[in-house]
């Protein structure tokens, strides 16, 4: 008898499965962290065979802990960190070089070649991304370029390039299926995201052969199945998405003008655009949310570089408090900042500014200031900056949003999704089940599966479990965010 859905988190730091029952609920959940490796300052690298490995494992042993077995599962849904790249042999399986992580800065003078060669506008109208190490191509030219025998291998068709996705398909299926699927293609800066295609413009200029690329899928359809002489079942894989566009679909924005902010060490806010993509030149990206029933569905991305990484600071750069928990009963202590700003522009700041060169500042200071209010001050800063890429989203939109949905660890602060709702003037709703990215997951596996007939099924699991309402009117929220936007001013291009 099937009961439950399996979901595969790769995540940056770990990887995790969790077993849901057809109502959403978790019944069973493994997290194994695995090694960074960091051989460069600004480089940042993974083992793909350890992401392998803690993955199946996690598999196994969340199985195994509620006394289950792989015939109980209905299938398998992937998400994973997104961008990360991995080349490997398609004769062997064997990766040629590391998995070269997202965060990693090393192809930062390519970009800036490409960038200086005029082709910013033709890659933003293609892929809908800003030219950035971030994105996996200039990653997988790295390794084409910096491989001894890569490049030679990759013509005749010897390699394969996938995202983290692809290379779990791949190894769950023995090496069947080199496939992805449509949101963490459009993170590579070689997708057309209009066209649907793999674009050969792009693949010329970064001289990436076609041979190395998997096929791209709708996120919820049938992907492969388990090899049996793995795990001695025949699973299917039936959804995949990256983790941001997982996310958004676990918190069931499905609709046009849906958003969700979560709000991890960085805030990535993703708002469904419905079936076309809107291409903007202000910073946001423009991506693919997912491919469900024949349709593509869009979203407009901005992130916040610094926001849980704040709370982070208080804790182990300043010793304001011991855990990031802390800052919720710290911060009440106090009936505001005190006029105290925090900017945390550690390292520049980004939607709706831009500026590389942005520090942060702490600025208000009075003699009666204390640590409460820059406790509470840096707290405010998260709901300060959420609301200037909502801004920019509404501008690029031309309306204005109804309600915000969110999740991710610092979600959990009640004061700070009090003081959020209050700066956007909307509606706060947070779900019972803040673990929206595998449950994203989960679901598209499960629409592809026949465990769900429509989303509609899916929306009737949504449970929220707190809804924040503003309670200051809009001269007060004026006032805040003007306040807010002098301190910014003063952070802004102060690196030189
Ligand atoms: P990530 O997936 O990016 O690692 P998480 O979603 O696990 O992030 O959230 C962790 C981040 O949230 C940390 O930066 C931490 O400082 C912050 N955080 C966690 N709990 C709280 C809290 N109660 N109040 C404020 N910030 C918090």
């Amino acid at each position: 008898m099937k009961k439950y859905i399996m979901a595969l988190d790769q995540g940056t730091t770990s990887s995790r499965c969790i077993l849901f029952t057809k109502d959403g609920e978790t019944v069973s959940m493994v997290q194994r962290e695995f090694p960074q490796i960091f051989p460069k300052e600004g480089w940042v690298e993974h083992d793909p065979l350890t992401i392998w490995s803690t993955q199946i494992s996690v598999a196994t042993e969340a199985l195994y802990k509620i006394g289950s077995s792989w015939d109980e599962v209905y299938g398998i849904g992937i998400t994973n960190q997104r961008e990360t790249t991995i080349v490997w042999d398609k004769a062997t399986g064997e990766p040629v070089y590391n998995a070269i992580v997202w965060q990693c800065r090393r192809t930062a003078d390519y970009c800036k070649s490409l960038e200086d060669s005029g082709y910013s506008n033709l890659i933003k109208e293609k892929t809908g991304l800003l030219i950035d190490p971030y994105f996996s191509a200039t990653k997988i030219k790295w390794i084409l370029d910096n491989v001894e025998g890569a490049r030679a291998k990759a013509e005749r068709g010897e390699l394969a390039f996938g995202t983290v996705d692809t290379w779990l398909i791949w190894k769950l299926t023995g090496g069947a299926v080199h496939a992805t699927d449509y949101s963490n293609a459009s993170r590579t800066m070689l997708y057309n995201i209009s066209e649907l295609k793999w674009d050969t413009e792009l693949l010329k200029i970064m001289n990436i052969p076609y041979s190395m690329l998997p096929e791209v899928k709708p996120s919820s359809s049938i992907f492969g199945y388990t090899d049996k002489s793995l795990i001695g079942a025949s699973v299917a894989i039936g959804g995949v998405a990256g983790d941001q566009q997982a996310a958004l679909f676990g918190q069931c924005c499905f609709n046009e003008g849906e958003l969700k902010n979560t709000y991890g060490t960085g805030a990535f806010l993703l708002m469904n655009t419905g079936n076309t993509p809107r291409i903007t030149n202000n910073g946001l990206l423009t991506t693919i949310a997912w491919g469900l029933d024949g349709k593509v569905y869009y979203a407009l991305e901005g992130s916040v570089f610094t926001c849980g990484a704040a709370i982070q600071w208080l804790r182990d750069g300043m010793k304001l408090i011991e855990s990031a928990q802390d800052s919720e009963y710290y911060a009440s202590k106090v009936k505001d900042s005190g006029g105290v700003m925090v900017v945390p522009a550690f390292s520049g700041l980004g939607a709706p500014w831009w500026d590389p060169y942005a520090r942060g500042i702490i600025i208000g200071i009075t003699r009666a200031t204390n640590k409460y209010h820059i406790i509470r001050a840096t707290l405010e800063s998260m709901a300060f900056q959420t609301a200037d890429v909502i801004d920019l989203m509404e501008r690029t939109l031309g309306r204005k949003i109804t309600e915000l949905k969110v999740d991710g660890g610092a979600s959990a602060n009640n004061l700070l999704m009090a003081f959020q709702s209050d700066i956007l003037g909307v509606n706060i709703e947070r779900p019972s089940c803040v673990e929206t990215t595998a449950l994203g997951a989960a679901y598209l596996a499960g629409l592809a599966l026949g465990v769900y007939s429509s989303v509609e099924d899916i929306k009737e699991n949504r449970k929220v479990e707190k809804i924040f309402s503003p309670k200051n009117d809009e001269e007060w929220r004026k006032n805040k965010k003007s306040v807010w936007r002098r301190a910014v001013e003063r952070s802004l291009l102060w690196q030189e």
